[in-house]
Parts: structure tokens; sequence; C-alpha cells
């Protein structure tokens, strides 16, 4: 029998009689015999399903359920009929709408009940997530789902009744705009939450204010000992855990970087490859901690995945408590501004700014940011799923993605969520950020003491790639449209209370004249920038404007130039910025005249801001002084991105520079067109970095599984030195390797399969479906083409779900990668295929991950950069077959590391290709046994490991150089 904790309903098999007592619920608090019973009397009132017809659909079938009927399995098309009659309780609809076949599908969804009742809560949004969720157990198979969709609606309605329902505040207030809004639960939740006795805090009275704070002094001059930072090592890890060498090794030498720095502009530089499974976060965090402590000093560990911040901030609290005495937080995660909530965009969300369904988002997002920890959309405690319940970019609208903010001039600043986290990191001593928001806070932080200067890059592998869309320039549609819209400001009715130049400073423009002239200037200069329609002008041979008319002349390059032969139909296009046509050079003329028309304004404006400032007049109190510099800021990154725009276009049609590589693009998705333009990126991106990171900074540690690639002799150093930036600083970088503690030779096996063909659709597919069927799922599959991936999920799909396989895939569920990965870690018989994305963006220890499995050799894709960086590197020595390994060897190491995340791991890694060069073999872990074999063998290798026997088959191991069974 199971046993539940009490407050658990017991489990109804069927939903109208109890599972231990098989008396009918309704009867069941007078039913004493029943085992269950006791806890029911513990207050506990047994849940009664919900008498609303309920859908499920996966790839195996549709099954519907009357309001208090049975359950049964029906077409496609009798499950859209009834849809069509009356709203049904389902999970997730889009996700449904796609199993269906209609996209139009609209009902009563789970989803949106539970954002509604338990904002800032997660929830994998499945069906067995959501019976977690709530405290019920997971349908057991596909037929019971319905019944259980029932019971969750009610134990969510049963909540809302509830005196502890810890979410009330603000509940009822919110249904009533839901139920203006007709919201399709609004009626049926209205006689479960009842009107509060006094007005209740709505969310702008709830949330509470920031706090000014004074600057910090700068940190003590202090140096770490060996013996403090192990024992400080120890404190983190505990009483009685396990002493890892490795990992007192890689934490004694961590402690270097925040040494006194010796010689300006070359900081302290650690390189250190740290196996998985040393532990590496608390052997970088002892020290970290220590230092912030006795020096008073600020930390930044960066990384490159949300997954990493999270488990930063679980493993921080063994360091710093959640709260300092005075309120205050030591450990802070800081994003980009446009993660975060705008209030004010909300507030305009609320107020009409958005209608139909949009309008409904906005009510939930307001209910979640009441409740939200620090009003992080994207990866923060506001569910991933929420936005695609709305298939609107209606999330994006909410932040602010284009600087429009208006600072101290907003009614919400003192309580802007981002003001909070900007103030709250300037005093915390762990700061927990992203590659490209350290290095863009480097560069323009609005104060010394948000620039950062003590850095840790965990993830340190991709610091090479964060810098280099960091530093780029594109000079596209969609960029100069936004520019456009921060000058400007709205130009139709109804697009809300963003503002443009004039507004935000409408006071400077009244006070200073000169001020007030250039932001005429540059008003009236911003309008021959793209506007609404361009993308629709291109295609018609109508650009409007210098920009548009480039714009235009690129596109036509771009696609006269084609070399894909109809191959890339429907994906992005590229061509070389050279040999270019004349009338794009002369359109390129014009666009340069014009974008300096645009930035000398700007230059100017920025002056008279300064010079306002200065001055200090009457009116100018601290609120009108936060609002200026908040503008000198935004103004500055502007004019910075017109220098680089006029940088870009002076080139064109002249002498080349060497230190960059531009070429002509056009992209497209799904055969849409959606920006075209000129790209720029540095051949070598780690130069600015050097610049504006190791110049500034005092210690730097990059670190990660994968920073060195691994020769048969140890890490590769050479390569990982060069994407240090150390090269263009004068820091001598220190070199530390700890190894793995995992035993692969046991635990892993790399499985290369060579009877599947290149090329070979169905045999690829095939193969897949296979894998997944013997491992009886818990396979995340690799490919490195969209169309590949899709084709292969078509394909098999629906044989998998059928055998209870639910097979989930990136660009094909309407669901976020982040919540994709939830839904597979949530359950091991699910798969998931995908591509760059999580490569190694997942962390799945345990049963729920068993079988990596790529499609081929990711080979790079032969990009004009790829092409140019390839040749650099011929030109300084080596060779383009080395470098194009580096990059493979890189994303196999990657997708390897997938595999073993903890020492009870255990798994296979299998490559479908028999075009394995043998020199590549290097890259798995010494002792990794590595075996080319058949598919059937491979399968043969599957079964012996869920069984625990051996399947024979001829075993290369690494050591074994002259196999000669690697020849490609
Ligand atoms: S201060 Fe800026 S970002 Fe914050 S709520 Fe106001 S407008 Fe939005």
């Amino acid at each position: 029998m199971r046993g539940y904790p009490v407050g658990h309903v017991p489990y109804l098999r069927n939903p109208s009689l109890c599972c231990k007592c098989e008396v009918e619920t309704g009867a069941h608090a007078r039913a004493r015999s029943c085992p269950a019973f006791r806890l029911c009397s513990n207050g506990f009132t047994v849940t009664e399903p919900l008498q609303l017809p309920a859908l499920h659909a996966s790839h195996a079938g549709t099954w519907l359920r009357e309001g208090s009927g049975q359950t049964r399995g029906v077409s496609k098309g009798d499950a859209v009929m009834a849809a069509a009659d009356t709203p049904l309780l389902m999970v997730n609809a889009p996700l449904v709408a796609t199993r269906l076949g209609y996209p139009d599908l609209s009902g009563l969804d789970l989803l949106e009940l539970y954002a509604f009742v338990r904002p800032a809560k997660f929830c994998v949004p499945t069906a067995k997530g959501l019976a977690e969720a709530v405290g019920l157990p997971p349908p057991e198979s596909d037929a019971d789902t319905p019944a259980m969709l029932q019971r969750a609606a009610a134990r969510l309605m049963e909540t809302c009744r509830s005196d502890d329902w810890a979410e009330r505040e603000g509940a009822w207030s919110t249904l009533q705009s839901l139920t203006r809004l007709r919201w399709p639960w609004a009626p049926l939740l209205r006689e479960h939450v009842r009107k509060p006795e006094r007005a209740e805090k709505w969310l702008f009275s709830r949330l509470p204010e920031w706090e000014e704070a004074p600057e910090r002094p700068q940190p003590r001059q202090i140096k770490l000992s060996g013996d403090e930072v192990t024992a400080q090592l120890d404190h983190l890890t505990g009483e009685g855990s396990e002493r890892r060498e490795g990992q007192r090794h890689f934490a004694s030498e961590a402690a270097s970087i925040f040494a006194p720095r010796e010689k300006r502009s070359a900081p302290h530089l650690l390189l250190a490859q740290a196996g998985t499974g040393i532990g590496k976060t608390l052997g970088y965090l002892a020290p970290a901690s220590l230092w912030s402590h006795a020096a008073g000093g600020t930390v930044w560990v960066s990384t490159f995945t949300k997954n990493l911040q999270r488990q930063l901030r679980q493993e921080s609290g063994r360091a710093w408590p959640a709260r300092r005495s005075d309120g205050s937080r030591p450990v802070v995660v800081r994003k980009g501004r446009e993660n975060y909530l705008c209030l004010l965009n909300l507030e305009d969300a609320l107020q009409g700014g958005f209608a139909g369904r949009p309008a409904i988002l906005a009510q939930l997002v307001a209910r979640w940011a009441a409740y939200s920890a620090d009003g992080d959309m994207i990866g923060g405690d506001l569910p991933g799923w929420l936005g695609t319940l709305f298939r609107k970019r209606g999330i994006a609208a909410l932040t602010d993605q284009r600087g429009e903010c208006i600072y101290a001039g907003c009614p919400h600043y003192r309580k802007c969520f981002i003001e909070r986290s900007v103030r709250s990191a300037a005093q915390a001593d762990l700061v927990i950020a992203n590659h490209a928001l350290v290095m863009i806070n480097a560069a323009r932080a609005r104060d010394a003491a948000s620039v950062p200067r003590r850095i840790v890059f965990d993830e340190g592998h991709h610091v090479f790639d964060a810098a280099d869309s960091t530093f780029a320039a594109a000079l596209t549609g969609r960029e100069t449209i936004e520019l456009r819209r921060w000058i400007l400001g709205p130009e139709r009715k109804n697009r809300g209370r963003r503002r443009g130049l004039a507004a935000r400073l409408a006071d400077v423009s009244s006070y200073d004249e000169a001020g007030g002239a250039a932001i005429e200037a540059a008003i009236e200069a911003a309008r021959v920038l793209p506007s609404d329609g361009w993308l629709e002008r291109m295609a018609e041979g109508l650009p409007d404007g210098p920009v548009e008319a480039l714009l235009y002349q690129v596109r036509a390059a771009t696609y006269a130039r084609d070399e894909s032969g109809g191959q890339e139909a429907g994906y992005g296009i590229e061509t070389e910025a050279a040999q270019l046509p004349g009338e794009l050079v002369e359109a390129a003329g014009h666009s340069l005249s014009a974008l300096n028309e645009i930035r000398m304004p700007l230059v100017k404006l920025a002056g008279r801001l300064e010079a306002v400032m200065e001055a200090a007049p009457d009116w100018l109190d601290a609120q009108g002084r936060a609002r200026i510099e908040g503008a000198r800021h935004s103004l500055a990154w502007r004019i910075d991105l017109l220098a680089a725009w006029i940088a870009l276009l002076d080139r064109l049609g002249g002498p080349v520079d060497e230190r960059f590589v531009d070429w002509l693009m056009v992209e497209r998705n799904d055969s849409r067109e959606f920006d075209t333009g000129i790209q720029r990126r540095w051949l070598d991106p780690m130069e600015p970095f050097a610049r504006t990171v190791l110049d500034t900074a005092h210690g730097v540690m990059l670190t990660s599984a994968t920073l060195a690639d691994r020769h048969e002799d140890g890490p590769d150093w050479e390569g990982a030195i060069a994407k240090s930036g150390a090269a263009h600083t004068d820091a001598k970088p220190l070199l530390v390797n700890a190894e793995s503690p995992f035993d692969y030779a046991n635990r892993a096996e790399v499985l290369i399969v060579t009877d599947i063909k290149r090329g070979d659709l169905a045999g690829l597919a095939g193969a897949y479906a296979r894998i997944i069927e013997k491992s009886g799922g818990g396979v995340l599959g690799l490919f490195t083409a969209i169309r590949r991936l899709r084709a292969v999920h078509g394909r098999i799909a629906d044989r998998l779900a059928r055998e209870g396989l639910p097979l989930y895939a990136q660009h094909v569920d309407p669901i976020d990668t982040g919540t994709l990965t939830d839904i597979f870690r949530d359950d091991p018989a699910a798969s998931l295929l995908g591509t760059d994305a999580l490569r190694d963006g997942v962390d799945v220890p345990g049963e729920s991950l068993r079988c990596v499995v790529m499609e081929q050799v990711p080979w790079p894709r032969p990009t004009i950069l790829h092409r140019a960086r390839r040749s650099a590197a011929a030109a300084s020595g080596s060779t383009g077959q080395a470098f194009d390994d580096a990059i493979i060897r890189a994303r196999l190491a990657q997708a390897f590391g997938r595999l073993i995340r903890s020492k009870d791991d255990r798994g296979h890694f299998i490559v479908l290709s028999p075009a394995f060069p043998s020199r590549l073999k290097s890259v798995f872990p010494v002792g990794t046994p590595i075996i080319r074999l058949t598919l059937d063998e491979a399968l043969a290798r599957l079964s012996g490991a869920q069984d625990g026997t051996d399947a024979s088959v001829e075993t290369d191991v690494r050591e074994d150089e002259n196999s000669g069974a690697f020849e490609t």
C-alpha cells in the first residue's frame, strides 16, 4: 500500500473511488474503516475531480474524458471538434495543438491556472510535472492522464479556497480584470476566490523600494595563505565529506587571482582545466568568499548557461547567508536589463497596451511579479513556459529591450527590479553574471564600483564566443530601426508610453537651448533610418531613404552571389564584403553621411548634458540627476554604436582592415526573411576583450572541463592561452590542470557506428529509434542541422510514443530550451533531440541521461567568418585542418561531458558516422573504451548495459594507437 504524508489526497485510480478502500469519494469522509480516512480527518478534504471534459494528446494518440464519464481514445479530428464545442481541460495548449495539427486550438489550460494560483513556483509543464507540483501521483499512462487533469484542476481550485493560500493577496483583484478579459478560467474560479474584507495590496504597492547605499570603499590589499584556503574549503564542503586532492589543489591555485596586482594592465591570470567532478565551484568559492570577507571587495563569477547560474546560487549558500544583518544580500545574480520585467511596460500593458490573449498574459505576469524574488523573466522564477502558452512575443515586450528606460522619470523607479539589481550588485560580495554582461560592464559600467575587477569565468571555453558576439558590429535593418525608435519614440498611436529622446529629456530641452536644438537635430536626422514596413519595401524594390537603399543593395548582392544552389532555401545566406558593386558602394557613401548627421547632434547633446550636470540648476534634484545620468549612459552607448557603423561603411569598397572580417547577409528562418545587412567581427575578439576586461581587472580566472584541448601528453595549453586574450596584455598566465576523478574506463563507452551512411535519412532515423527503444529512453540526440533533426523527429516520434517513450525536440516542440531540459530531467523514459544549445547546456546527472547520440562528426559550418579565421591560423604557422580539428574536438568533448555528471552515472556516447577520424579519439578521457562497430552490435552493448551483462565486441581502448580501427 502507498503511504501518503498527512495532507495528501488518496490516489484515486478511478476518480470517483478511493484507491485504498474503493469507497466513493463523496462518502469517503464517513468511511472510518478506510486506512486513508485518518489522513482525511486531519482537516484534509478529499479532492473531487472537476467535472469538466479533459483532453490529452501525445504522439501515441489522443484521449478524451467526458466530465464524469469514461476516458476513451479519439481521433485527432474528433478531439478538435470536441474542443470547438466546449472548453476542455488540457496541459500546454500549444503543445496539444501541435500534436493535433490544429494551431487554433484553445481550452482550459491547467498551466495558466497554475500560473494564477501558484505564481513564481516551479512546475515542469507536463501532466506528470503538474501532478507532482500539486501533490498528486503522476498518471501511469496516457489514458490515465485526462482523469488526473480533472483532479489537478480541482486541487488548484481547492488551494484558492484554503485559508493557507500563500499567494492570496492580489488574486481577487486580478481575477476581476481576468473576468473582464474573458479568461476561460475566470468564471470557474469566481466562487473559490473570496473577496477580501479590506482592499488588498496591489502589485505596485506591494513591491518594496530599494535603498540608496554609500559607495563601497576600495578593497583591502591582502594575500590568502594556502592553509586558510584549504580550511575554508573544508568548511564549505562540510564535516565528513570526502577529501578530494584535485579540488584542494585547484582551490589553492584559484587563490592566486586575489593577490594584489603588481603591474598596471597586467592582472593575475589563471587558466584552470578542471575535469568534471573535481568540485570546481566550491574550489573557487572557497578563496572568493575568504577574500571578499577579509578584503571587503566584490568577486564576479561569470557563467555561460543559466543552469550553472542556478547551481551557483545554491552553492553560494554554503559560504554566505541569504541576508546580512542589515538585510542586504551578499550574493546577487545580475543579468542584462533585457532579462528583467520593466514595471512601466507592465503598467502600460495592464492599462490597455495589450489586448486579447496578451492582456491575459500581462495579468498573469503581474501576479508573478508580486511574488518574484528578483523580477528576472528569462531563467529566473517566471516559468519559462508561460510566454509560449500565449504564442506571442509578449514577454519580450514587457522587458526593457530597447533601452527606453526613463530612469528617475519613471513612477516605479524606486521599485524597479533592474535598478534594485544594479544597486545590490554594487554592494555584494559575490555577483553571479554571464560572460556578455561582464564584458559590457567592463566596457561601460555606470560607475567605477560596477566594473568587475576580480572575475572567475566558469564555462571559460565560451569566453571566446561571448567576446565574438559582444564586440561585433551589425549594421542591419533590425538594428537601425531600433535606433530610430530610441530617438523618435512611438510614431503610431496606441504604442504605450515608450518615449523618444525629446520626451525623456523634456526638462533639459526647456532649460538648455543648445541641448534642445541638439535633440531636434537628432530627431530630424533619424527620420532617414529604416521604419516599419522596411522588409516589405525591400521585397518590392521600393526602399525609402539612404539606409534602406543600402540594405536593398546588400540584399540584392547577397542573393546574386548565393552559391548554395537553393540548398539553403529557408536559411540564412551570406557573401563576402569584397569586390562590391558600384551601386552598393555608392549607397554606403550616402548612408555614411546620413549616420554622421545623426551622430553629430548626439555628441553635442552628450556635451550639453554634462554641462547641465555641472551647472546643477535649481530644478535638478537627486531624481533629475539620476535621470540625466541614465540618459548620458544610454546616449554614450548609441554614439559608440553609430561610430562602429560609420567605421564599417568607411571601409566598404576601400582597403581591407586586417583586424576585421566583414560580410553581407540575409537572415531567414523557415523561408521567412527577417533581417539583412552588414556584419563585422574581430578576427581575434580576444583583442578587444583584453583591452576592456583584462586591462581593468586585477585578477581573472578562466576555468572549464574543456578549457584546453586534450592531447596524448596532456592539455594543449597553447590553444587555451591564445583564447584567453593573454597575448594582448602583459599578463603571464598561470596554468593548472585537475583531472576528473570519474572512472570513465568502467562507466562510459564510446561507440562509433559504421553502417549508417551519410545522407541516409531513413537509416539515421531508424538508428535513433532503435537506440531509444533499446535504452528505454534517456537519450540526448545532438544534431548539426535543424533540417535533419526535424526529419528524424517526424519519422520516429509517433512510433516511440506508442511504446511509452516520449520524444521531445528543440525547433519542433513549442517549448523553450530550458523547459525542454526540465521535462527531460523529470522523466527517465523521455528522450530529447537538439542542436548546439543542448551540447553543453544540459546538466542531467542520474538516470534521465544514459546515452548521448551524435548524428555525425560535428564539422564546423564553412561560413565566411570561419574561412577567414582558418586562413589566419594557417598563415600563422598552423594548418587549416588543425584549426577545424580544434573546433570539432571541443564540440565532441562538450557533448561527451553531458554523459557522466556524477560518480554513479554510467552510459554510452554514440557517433553515427563511419567517417570518424582516428586523430580525434584522444579527445575522450584516457581509458575510455572506444569501439568501432555496426548498429546491431551497438544495440547489443546497450542491452548488455541494461541487463548488466557485457556484450562481447572487440574493444579499442584509447591507448591502442595502432589498431587502425579509426581510418577516415
Ligand atoms: S525605471 Fe526604467 S526599467 Fe525600471 S520600471 Fe521604470 S522604465 Fe522600466
